[in-house]
């Protein structure tokens, strides 16, 4: 393997974690290579493409492109299709094919941590939403949506096979079920809010956040206290992560090498 050049195309990119992530797997194998943060604006979404296509062996897509870039590839998986977003591309001499990393990243970190398969509740309905449903119900979990724009969850429920939580019945949903998502950006920069109302929390069972800054979120300390299992956004990071490295370059990912350097910053 030559030279491997990667990056991440998207706006905003700097404050990513996987560069460092990336680069750690590549040294720890032996891999000479790099990966760039790449920010591209819109209109120069499609010459950057066409400079991934002459260069990059691939690149992650991130923020606000996950959607629109599957018009200007190649060829995209049929996950990606289903799910309606690529974070991955990968070249095969300048034929640009995209993936989607995080559904079956996120399922890694159930199974990681021993989650079994049953009933789940997601809250979100953007394209984080649409990946861990979709992943979901394609190992034959029951999965409920419920969103703060109600017509974007019937929309996901409808699309990938999963039942719509109505407003009035979220709290009760919530109390029952053994597994809760946290797949809207609350959160996010917020150690003070949390997706669900004062008090109410799931009786049993595991809690995920796929917010990873902060780490700690308000939903997973809440939980936690209430003797919850919880997983935090690092772990569906670290899968969808290690399934795009093993895509670019055919090697099997580093786990332990790769855990860390996301570590290390947090
Ligand atoms: P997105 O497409 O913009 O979707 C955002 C979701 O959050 C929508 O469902 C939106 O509801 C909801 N939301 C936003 N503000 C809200 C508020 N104040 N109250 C209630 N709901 C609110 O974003 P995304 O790409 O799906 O990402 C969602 C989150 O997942 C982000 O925090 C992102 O960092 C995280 N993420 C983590 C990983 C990982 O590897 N750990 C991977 C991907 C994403 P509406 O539909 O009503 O607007």
């Amino acid at each position: 393997m030559g030279h491997v050049k990667l990056g991440l195309v998207g706006y905003p990119v700097e404050h990513s974690l996987s560069p460092r992530m990336q680069q750690a797997a590549m040294a720890h194998l032996g891999i000479s290579g790099e990966y760039l943060l790449l920010p591209t604006k819109p209109a120069e979404l499609p010459a950057r493409l066409r400079e991934v296509a002459a260069n990059y062996a691939g690149v992650n897509v991130t923020v606000p492109y996950k959607r629109s870039v599957m018009d200007l590839l190649d060829d995209v998986s049929e996950d990606a299709r289903k799910i309606g977003a690529v974070n991955t591309i990968v070249n095969e001499d300048g034929y640009l094919r995209g993936y989607n990393t995080d559904a079956a990243g996120f399922y890694w970190s159930l199974k990681r941590h021993n989650v079994l398969p049953g009933e789940a509740l997601v809250l979100g309905a953007g394209g984080a939403a649409r990946a861990v449903v979709y992943a979901l119900v394609e190992k034959g979990w029951l999965v409920g949506v419920a969103n703060r724009t109600l017509a974007r969850a019937e929309e996901l429920a409808q699309q990938l096979g999963a039942w719509l939580v109505a407003p009035a019945k979220l709290e009760k949903a919530v109390r029952r079920t053994p597994l809760l998502i946290n797949a809207t950006s609350v959160g996010l920069e917020d150690g003070a809010s949390s997706p669900l109302p004062p008090g109410v929390l799931p009786e049993a069972g595991v809690v995920v956040d796929l917010v990873y800054s902060p780490l700690r979120t308000k939903l997973l300390a809440d939980a936690a206290a209430a003797g919850l299992e919880t997983i935090d956004g690092l772990q569906m990071l670290l899968g969808q992560g290690m399934r795009s490295f093993e895509l670019w370059t055919g090697r099997k990912a580093p786990l332990e090498v790769m855990e860390r350097a996301l570590g290390k910053v947090v």
